[in-house]
């Protein structure tokens, strides 16, 4: 294998997660050393409607208590204080294609495992404290998403005051549909968000409910992180969240997208 090939397969298996950058579209894996990754870690990648090209995941932020109703229902005083974030790794993905139902499996520890369903915005673009009237420039598309949630470990640690992580950052705890380019759906300020269990609407709200925007989460995180292409966020949930068990379905619905379907086994 020649260095150029050698450069380009170790790029496909671990997504430039050391080294320098290439031109954009493209990232480099120990640019000058081509050194040979001691093994393969699979990218994270998510399918893009209408297009043969798939978006690589870089990092997933979560916004926490984003609808006045829900921080409620969590405990909090919805007054509208800054957003917080939190994130999933990026392997927690689990795409499933609009038309089917994915099976998602009960996880482990848990025995209050609930759904939150939520819009999720990806990123095209990042850079550093970027104002609130640029930010949706950044954003490639949408898509419909869950963040499954282990509602008791969440609870249990956050009463000790301690990270959240087992609770939200789970293995397989972030299933989503495809993107949607902007260039075909716009972007999504307003409308239906819900999601149904066996068929009965247990979420309902919309999208303009949100206390902050979309373009106001990448204002605030963008102060926080450098946001890059590849960086995805989850724009929090309405309220009335709840568990879920084995057998159940659950079908999340934002209008303008295609319903996302998962089962629990
Ligand atoms: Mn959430």
């Amino acid at each position: 294998m020649n260095r150029r090939n050698m450069l380009r397969s170790s790029t496909a298996t671990l997504g430039g997660v050391v080294g320098g950058t290439l031109a954009a579209g493209c990232v480099s894996v120990t640019a000058g050393s081509g050194a040979k990754t001691l093994f393969e870690v699979p990218i994270t990648t998510i399918p893009i409607v209408g297009s043969s090209e798939v978006y690589p995941v870089r990092r997933i932020y979560c916004i926490g208590r984003n609808y006045a109703a829900h921080a409620r229902e969590m405990g909090s005083d919805p007054t509208r204080e800054p957003p917080f974030f939190f994130q999933k790794p990026t392997d927690a993905i689990q795409y499933v294609a609009p038309g089917t139902t994915g099976n998602h499996p009960y996880p482990p520890l848990t025995k209050n495992y609930h759904y939150e369903v939520e819009l999720v915005a990806a990123l095209k673009t990042g850079g550093r404290n970027i104002p609130m009237d640029k930010a949706l420039d950044h954003v490639f598309g949408y898509a419909v998403g869950l963040d499954m949630t282990r509602r008791d470990l969440q609870r249990f640690m956050g009463d000790q005051k301690k990270p959240w992580e087992i609770g939200k950052s789970f293995d397989m705890s972030a299933p989503i549909g495809p993107l949607h380019p902007v260039s075909q759906v716009g972007h999504f300020t307003k409308g239906a968000i819900s999601l149904s269990v066996n068929g009965q609407v247990k979420q309902s709200a919309d999208l303009s409910y949100m206390m902050w925007s979309v373009a106001e989460q990448i204002a605030q995180l963008s102060a926080a992180f450098e946001l890059k292409p590849g960086d995805i966020i989850y724009s929090g949930t309405p309220e009335n969240v709840g568990p879920v068990v084995k057998g159940d379905v659950m079908l999340a619905r934002i209008a303008g997208l295609p319903d996302l379907s998962v089962k629990v086994v």
